[in-house]
């Protein structure tokens, strides 16, 4: 039995393959495969730097944004840190074989900022931070499995904050270039899919709008944080991470693409809008949803400017490109990275009753709400505000389509956690919702790009449970379970589906369709 392998005990092996199958007999529904996708689609699996390395201070390696944040009591759930995480620095060449045991054809991870240049461009490249990424892009070309790398997913240096305030200055924009500049020289030459950062828009929030990630900054009613503005800092800070973005893009291509023959994009989080009602109001709201999410980030590095709809709103405190900046940042991405896991309904907010926090220009007039007529937009996850709604994927990935003349798009991120019982861990090993998770999000997809969106890979998110930021280890979205006393990796139902399924195996299981998922796909 391959799949009985040393970190599961043969007996304990044999009593899941009992279980899968029983799942397997009594499950009725649509079974997706992968001869469903296009020949040349690929699929990986992913996870970023932080939250799987561990190695905190080893081989030169600096203290970054998270490793101080996590110092500071009381800001990660449990009193969690990365310190040690996964210990992937230590057991890469395992987490390699993993990967390769799922049969997938790419994998999707982050350089650490502080690893390979732990005093940012104030000192010098680190190089053992160096030899360990490239003793890993040498595993994975020599094992036929293509590098997928984004360059920055959340972690820097703690010098670029003390130093200047990292993002909210312009100077983030040398730092970043010099780093990037350092990935493509030395890592370049085997890497074909770059990615510049990971959801902007996501961090601008949870960092500078609700203050819940470092630098934690905030002002009321978003939050009470000791210093910062909610509604001024993260368009700043957007800014920046957009103008850094471009300029490393313009580096790339005017030095390495061309002898390298990589591409490059950018990662959003792309949450699904959808109106709360079929009123004309909420329609807008929804459509304003998404630019302030996703056209924010996509419109200045595909068009050269802000969406029409943020200028609208928010006028003069959007910052202006000069001509210049407009003419590099212009078409700087060859792909789109689409992290999606959920869809939320929008509520107008100019002409009806919100939250003062909703009721705001840079928040785009409008307030989310997972429930439409005390019925909920679909199941309950172990992260409050996703909810499982698999049509969602597949009208994000139409809207980009539509909006961005249909550029290539990778999923660079879609998964499940379980929700929590207190003093229960419920996700362990037998993860059938997970399965069920994607099997419908996939579904989703394949339709998506059978209506002709250039959707051309799609990454579990993620390898192994790890470090899930603020939430700590509590929340998993791994394939592999990790066993926090032993760090032992031990594989959940879900690597087994995802294997099978990368088989194209017809076995794969068919999962049963719970009410509100068939109830969810009916409407779409
Ligand atoms: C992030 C991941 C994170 C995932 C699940 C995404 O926003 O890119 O780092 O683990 O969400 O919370």
């Amino acid at each position: 039995m391959i799949w009985c392998n040393s970190v599961v005990s043969y007996n304990y092996c044999k009593f899941q393959w009992l279980l899968l199958c029983c799942f397997l007999f009594l499950a009725h529904g649509e079974n997706i495969k992968r001869s469903d996708f296009p020949d040349e689609f690929l699929f990986g699996v992913g996870t970023s730097a932080y939250q799987i390395e561990g190695a905190y201070l080893e081989d030169g390696k600096s203290l970054n944004n998270w490793d101080v944040f996590s110092l500071s009591p009381g800001t990660i759930r449990n009193g969690d840190n990365g310190f040690i995480a996964d210990d992937h620095y230590h057991q890469y060449l395992k987490d390699i074989e993993l990967i390769q045991s799922l049969g997938v054809d790419t994998y999707r991870f982050s350089i650490s900022w502080s690893r390979i240049l732990p005093r940012g461009r104030f000192g010098d490249v680190n190089p053992d931070g160096i030899m360990f990424y490239n003793k890993i892009l040498d595993e994975l070309v020599s094992r036929g499995i293509k590098p997928f790398v984004t360059i920055y997913h959340f972690d820097f240096p703690q010098e670029l904050q003390d130093r200047y305030g990292s993002w909210l200055s312009p100077l983030m924009q040398e730092d970043y270039v010099h780093y990037a500049d350092t990935c493509f020289k030395n890592f370049g030459d085997r890497v074909k899919y770059w990615t510049t950062m990971n959801e902007p828009n996501l961090f601008t929030q949870m960092a500078y709008q609700n203050g819940r990630y470092p630098p934690a900054r905030c002002s009321q009613p978003f939050g009470d944080c000791p210093a910062g503005n909610s509604d001024t800092e993260p368009i700043v800070v957007m800014h920046n991470m957009l103008l850094a973005h471009g300029k490393a893009v313009n580096l790339y291509r005017r030095d390495y693409q061309h002898e390298q023959g990589g591409s490059v994009g950018i990662v959003l989080d792309c949450l699904m809008y959808e109106p709360l009602t079929d009123n004309e109001l909420d329609q807008e709201a929804a459509r304003r949803g998404l630019a302030f999410s996703i056209g924010w980030a996509l419109d200045p590095l595909t068009f050269g400017d802000y969406p029409s709809e943020m200028r609208q709103y928010i006028g003069n405190q959007l910052p202006q490109f000069t001509s210049a900046e407009r003419k590099f940042m212009r078409n700087s991405i060859d792909f789109i990275g689409v992290n999606h896991y959920s869809t939320t309904y929008a509520k107008d907010c100019l002409y009806s009753d919100c939250s003062i926090s909703a009721n705001r220009a840079t928040k785009g007039f409008l307030d989310t709400t997972s429930e439409r007529d005390g019925v909920q937009i679909g199941e309950l996850t172990g992260i409050s505000s996703l909810r499982v709604v698999p049509r969602g994927i597949g009208e994000v990935v139409e809207y980009l389509k539509e909006r961005y003349d249909n550029k290539p798009m990778f999923i660079t991120e879609n998964g499940y956690s379980e929700p929590q019982t207190e003093g229960q861990d419920q996700d362990a090993i037998q993860d059938f919702k997970r399965i069920e998770f994607h099997q419908m999000y996939l579904s989703s997809l394949a339709q998506a790009i059978r209506d002709g969106a250039n959707v051309k890979g799609y990454f579990v998110w993620t390898l192994m449970d790890d470090f899930e930021w603020i939430i700590g280890y509590r929340i998993k979205f791994g394939l592999y379970y990790i066993d926090r006393q032993t760090l032992a990796r031990v594989p959940k139902m879900s690597a087994k589906w995802y294997q099978d399924f990368l088989k194209n195996n017809t076995q794969t299981p068919v999962i049963r369709l719970s009410s509100e998922l068939v109830h969810n796909k009916a409407d779409s």
